[in-house]
């Protein structure tokens, strides 16, 4: 496919902005083995790592880590795993960070979740209260498992020297570029999001969002309000009327009525599925042209829809990238 995969044309040796896709755990054996094929058409477009969603709660903790363990396996993607702290005890969280580092997995989402539907939203969050706490429990987990790295001493063979210790690929969080459903404000959560960086987080990916002001706007109060790791824009591209309906249950974001109404009138569904993926290029467009230092996006376990939104995207106009402080996606 033109432009993906490769880092630079003939003409143009700027290096494409890092790509990443986030997945979640298939239910049954036919999706899993569906989801391996997608898994492979990913990879073939270089991602600087492909994430893995987790059930509040840890409902999908066997089925998230095996299709991590089949990137590590079987492609050279960097699998990263999303966590979830809510309703955990602060033993269990910290057994769950160990079984994904035992794992291999090096690269985590570290998000504090949702409580169950129905619950008394205050009541029984667990020890950890917010995603902040878990990003510090991952980076104290790994201190523990390994407190000094050891590594050879060049030219003289068995020998061995304490070496700087390994430290998680990526810790990423989340960001709410409209405000999370049950923030005051905006200003709470940059605040939010300045916490996590504090706690050690290296990376931030949004919540969707359906115009690039919102973003644009977000990274720069973010930026005023202190935060200076890399904002990734997440994009989805809607393909029918049913999966925005269920995405903004999900979300809590309200999509553009006009994009509402036209994917209603659309006369069959693959030009629904066209107008999903070129609403979504021409928002991933303008988010790259404001200076995002790269693109997440949300697949809904189908490659065809985001590799047809690369595909549309000059992806090497990215005038700002070198403004990010922080270059930690590949
Ligand atoms: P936090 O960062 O702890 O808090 C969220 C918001 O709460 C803040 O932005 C702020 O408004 C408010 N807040 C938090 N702490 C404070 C404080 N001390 N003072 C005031 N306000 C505060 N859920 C899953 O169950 N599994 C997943 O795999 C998953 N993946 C996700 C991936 C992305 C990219 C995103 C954006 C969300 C994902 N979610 C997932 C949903 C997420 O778990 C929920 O949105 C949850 O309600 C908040 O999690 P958080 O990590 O943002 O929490």
């Amino acid at each position: 496919m033109a432009g993906i995969g490769s880092d630079a044309s003939d003409a143009d040796c700027r290096p494409r902005p890092p790509i990443s896709f986030e997945l979640f755990p298939p239910r049954t054996d036919a999706a899993a083995l569906a989801l391996g094929r997608t898994i492979d058409r990913l990879a073939e477009a270089d991602p600087a790592f492909i994430s893995v969603t987790f059930g509040a709660g840890g409902s999908s903790r066997g089925r998230s880590l095996t299709v991590l363990r089949y990137m590590l396996e079987n492609t050279d993607v960097e699998p990263m795993a999303h966590l979830t702290c809510v309703g955990s005890s602060h033993a269990e969280a910290n057994r769950l960070v160990r079984e994904f580092l035992d794992a291999g997995i090096t690269s985590f989402l570290a998000l504090r979740g949702d409580p169950p539907e129905g619950a008394d939203p205050d009541a029984g969050i667990g020890d950890l209260g917010s995603a902040a706490e878990l990003v510090q429990l991952i980076h104290r987990v790994q201190e523990e498992r390994e407190p000094f790295a050891q590594e050879g001493v060049p030219g003289v063979p068995g020998a061995s020297r304490i070496g700087e210790r390994r430290r998680p690929e990526r810790v990423a969080v989340a960001a709410f570029p409209t405000g999370h459903p049950r923030s005051l404000g905006l200003t709470q959560d940059i605040d939010a999001l300045l916490a996590k960086e504090v706690a050690g987080a290296n990376l931030a990916i949004t919540q969707l969002f359906w115009h690039a002001d919102d973003y644009l706007g977000f990274v720069e109060r973010a930026r005023a309000g202190g935060v200076t790791i890399p904002i990734v824009p997440g994009i989805m591209p809607v393909t029918t009327p049913a999966r925005l309906a269920r995405l903004t249950e999900l979300t809590g974001v309200e999509p553009p009525a006009d994009l509402a109404i036209d994917l209603e009138i659309e006369p069959d569904a693959e030009s629904c599925a066209q107008l999903g993926i070129a609403y979504a290029a021409r928002l991933a467009q303008q988010v790259l042209g404001g200076g995002a230092p790269g693109l997440h996006l949300y697949t809904f376990n189908r490659h065809d829809a985001v590799l047809d939104v690369l595909g549309r995207l000059d992806l090497h106009t990215t005038p700002q990238l070198v403004h990010e402080r922080n270059t930690t996606p590949r």
